[in-house]
């Protein structure tokens, strides 16, 4: 599978934008916004939902009233303090679960002398199969509160790579993301190709340390782009060499332009806005791309999960 992450140290680099124009230059990918906790994509690409799936993770305790006597056994044995006594009114003495606190551990339903308490699957939100006017798009949405995006960037990506065999391409676009942490690592294990956008800044140069310290650890073929590179033309050069050093494919450089916030406005990607710089250098970045995953695949015979 041919499967390219874009991720960045830290939110706000610009990867999106550039995923985005992308899917444009791509014609036939599958897309996947594996950024659950923040996703934009559909701003760009406009989904039309064709298919909704919940996203079950964990277990949460729910009390039946009507079967409770009352004992206190769970608000004794809980201790991430979920299970409150009523006070006043006609929840008086009663005892209910606040889903908000509960961690679905599970040792209230164990408590519990007179199985009172359910201990059903949460859902934690929600993913989406959608058409765009550059393919299909699987994208989701995690519940405000919801846990484990890791997992639910699994999904997202698994799901996008099984409509890819469906669609006969084996072109995977997935915008990760940011940081270095469980929902970053779920979205690059296993793909041909991570590109890390980056801006010329020194927390973007000490973001990027991370992130390749990540991808070489888990032996990833990665390449770098220095978006609005021209603000900081020294630190755009420093990064380049420290993303050399460690071995990865400096991709290109991005430069500032207004024409990426019009873009924006617009619901459009910069590719499809004319003639610019920034689409200028974001199509040389994608024709330096393909030569390095190509050679990914060829190196590991196209398997990557
Ligand atoms: S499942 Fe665990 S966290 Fe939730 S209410 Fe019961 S004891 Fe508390
Ligand atoms: S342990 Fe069971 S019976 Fe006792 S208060 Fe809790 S839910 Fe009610």
């Amino acid at each position: 599978m041919n499967e390219l992450v874009i991720i960045s140290g830290k939110g706000g680099t610009g990867k999106t934008s550039i995923l985005a124009s992308f899917a444009a230059l791509a014609g036939n990918a599958v897309l996947a916004d594996g950024d659950v906790d923040a996703a934009d994509l559909h701003l760009l690409l406009a989904p039309t939902v064709q298919r909704r799936e919940e996203f079950r993770c964990g277990h949460e305790a729910v009390i039946r009233q009507d079967d409770c006597i009352g004992c206190g056994a769970c608000l004794a044995r809980c201790r991430f303090e979920a299970v409150r006594m009523g006070k006043g009114g006609v929840g008086e003495g009663r005892f209910a679960i606040d889903p908000t606190a509960c961690e679905g551990c599970g040792v209230c339903v164990k408590a519990c002398p007179v199985q009172a308490i359910d201990f059903p699957e949460k859902v934690s939100g929600e993913w989406y199969v959608s058409d765009t006017r550059f393919g299909p798009l699987v994208h989701a949405r995690l519940n405000p509160g919801g846990e484990n995006s890791g997992k639910l960037v699994s999904q997202v990506r698994t799901a996008a790579r099984e409509l890819a065999a469906e669609h006969g391409t084996d072109t995977v676009l997935v915008d990760g993301p940011p940081g270095v942490g469980c929902p970053v690592i779920a979205a690059i294990s296993g793909a041909a190709q991570v590109l890390v956008v980056t801006e010329p800044t020194l927390s973007g140069l000490h973001d990027l340390q991370r992130v390749l310290a990540l991808t070489r650890h888990f032996n990833l073929c990665a390449a770098v782009c220095v978006n609005k590179w021209d603000l900081n033309p020294e630190l755009a050069e420093r990064i380049e060499s420290v993303a050399r050093a460690a071995t990865a494919v400096v991709a290109g450089r991005v430069r500032y332009d207004l024409v990426v916030t019009q873009a924006q406005v617009a619901g459009r990607t910069v590719v499809e806005m004319g003639s610019s710089a920034a689409g200028d250098d974001i199509r040389n970045v994608w024709s330096a791309l393909l030569p390095a995953r190509d050679a990914s695949l060829t190196s590991t015979g196209g398997n990557h999960g």
